[in-house]
């Protein structure tokens, strides 16, 4: 039947094109994904195959029952899309100024949906329950995973898997974990409330430019002296904003900042740290503070299990020439809440277009699209790995 399926993903491959190029030029933004929502259930309305819509959000979930008994796995695609001005020179260019799908899952929904349209043809055949887990808001958090999962996404789910085609990737290497695979990721912002004053006389201020320095560069230290240096973390100040002429001395200063760590275990580490030297700063130049600190996506853990059935699923993919465990990336992704509750792994698909070098979240990213059957056939071949997992 493998065989088959594949022959079936290959000659699929010209609709699979013209979906994902349909939803690149009508990108909509994390939370208010409507239209592709009603996209994706008008598709499986035609397949004639049963779906919820409005799950958690916009989340769209189909189910495809196999008229032989089995497991139930859960096939995950992100839908929404970013607030960036597309930039490529291409005939399937956003058509919306300032939103892009430049994460690539326009691919991921293309990839779903026409997965579902070849295995509906198997039904009969089918081993198990197959969800196809259309995922909303994967790029803001809070996120769109953890609303679908409280909304009984994963109910009666025994296993989850989920892609994400990869630009930087070459295409036909496949990498996943067998534990971390991607970082938690929080952010903060921190204001703090100085005294303004004439550049020239700084004894009758307290000066937030030199205030939030120190900040800035003791918060460096917390990596680097206060945890383990095993452990991995990241810590970045991307905004600071302060002043407003050369001649005075600021009295505000804000700091935007992120959090990466691979470890649950240290996230109250970290933040507990960023508050004392905050506060110890602070203190020590009468100072005062407003501290948001917003916690995001935990880290994306991988079961080794289910890792390893994506591994040996690969194996029968004539396109995938190398599948290998990779390291973490510390970018982050709510596809950590699926693993957090059932046995699953994501992956990798390598999805570099010739010529096109732009990383994820640039205004050129663009995608090969012949990664998808790739990941059509890896995101299948997963389901009969776990059909046979004694799970
Ligand atoms: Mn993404």
């Amino acid at each position: 039947m493998l065989e088959n399926i594949h022959k079936s993903i290959d000659e699929i491959y010209p609709e699979m094109v013209e979906i994902r190029r349909y939803l690149h030029q009508y990108p909509e933004l994390s939370f208010q994904e409507t239209k592709t929502a009603q996209y994706i259930a008008e598709y499986y309305e035609q397949l004639e195959i049963p779906y919820i819509a409005n799950v958690g959000g916009n989340g769209v979930i189909a189910t495809l029952k196999g008229d032989k008994p089995g497991k139930t796995v859960a096939l995950r695609a992100d839908f929404d899309a970013l607030p960036i001005q597309d930039e490529k020179d291409v005939l399937y260019k956003s058509k919306v100024p300032g939103v892009m799908h430049a994460c690539g899952h326009d691919g991921h929904t293309a990839t779903l949906l026409t997965l579902a349209k070849v295995m509906k043809e198997y039904q009969d055949e089918l081993e198990g329950t197959i969800v196809f887990l259309h995922q909303h808001a994967e790029e803001y958090a809070p996120g769109g995973a953890k609303p679908m999962i409280e909304s009984g996404a994963l109910k009666n789910v025994d296993a989850v898997f989920g892609n994400h085609l990869w630009a930087t990737l070459p295409v036909g290497l496949l990498q996943t974990s067998k534990s971390v695979m991607m970082a938690g990721a929080d952010r903060f912002e921190l204001t703090i409330q100085g005294q303004g004053g004439h550049g020239a006389y700084p004894q009758e201020t307290k000066d937030a430019i030199v205030i939030a320095s120190e900040v800035v560069s003791q918060l460096q230290q917390i990596v680097s002296r206060r945890l383990d240096p095993l452990e991995t973390a990241v810590i970045t100040i991307g905004i600071f904003q302060a002043g407003t002429a050369f001649n005075i001395i600021a009295d505000q200063a804000k700091l935007t900042g992120t959090v990466r760590y691979t470890n649950p275990d240290i996230q109250e580490k970290i933040i507990g740290e960023i508050e004392k030297i905050i506060k110890g700063i602070c203190i020590s130049n009468d100072a005062d503070y407003t501290l948001d600190y917003l916690k995001g996506y935990p880290p994306l853990i991988n079961h080794p299990e289910e890792a390893e059935i994506v591994l040996e699923a690969s194996k029968n993919i004539v396109e995938i020439y190398k599948a290998e465990e990779t390291s973490p990336y510390m970018a982050g992704e709510d596809f950590a809440y699926y693993t957090m509750e059932k046995p699953g792994a994501f992956f990798f698909t390598g999805a570099n277009k010739a010529g096109n070098p732009y990383p994820h979240h640039h205004p050129k990213f663009d995608i090969d699209e012949k990664s998808m059957p790739i990941a059509a056939k890896t995101l299948i071949g997963a389901y009969f790995g776990f059909q046979r997992s004694t799970r």
